[in-house]
């Protein structure tokens, strides 16, 4: 179920395709959105809906993800939201 093309969101956690997903990334402890997914290093996914983008921006998701506070990162993510 978990193959390399399948992440799971950290919203709603559900496994999805990753083209169907947003990838965040920390690159060099930068922290940005993967548009191309092929940035290595430590990643996660959310689904590219409103529902999932703006959880994870009320409940600071990402910081328990990132074991940090990204709050630059939530301002970039309110521009995916539809
Ligand atoms: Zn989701």
């Amino acid at each position: 179920m978990h193959n390399k093309f399948e992440r799971r969101c950290i919203a709603c956690r559900q496994v999805k395709l990753k083209q169907e997903m947003l990838k965040i990334s920390r690159i060099n402890n930068e922290y940005l959105i993967d548009e191309s997914y092929k940035l290595n290093g430590r990643s996660a996914y959310i689904c590219k809906n409103n529902e999932c983008i703006s959880k994870a921006i009320e409940k600071k998701l990402l910081n328990r993800a990132f074991k940090t506070n990204l709050d630059e990162i939530y301002n970039k993510l309110r521009g995916y939201i539809e």
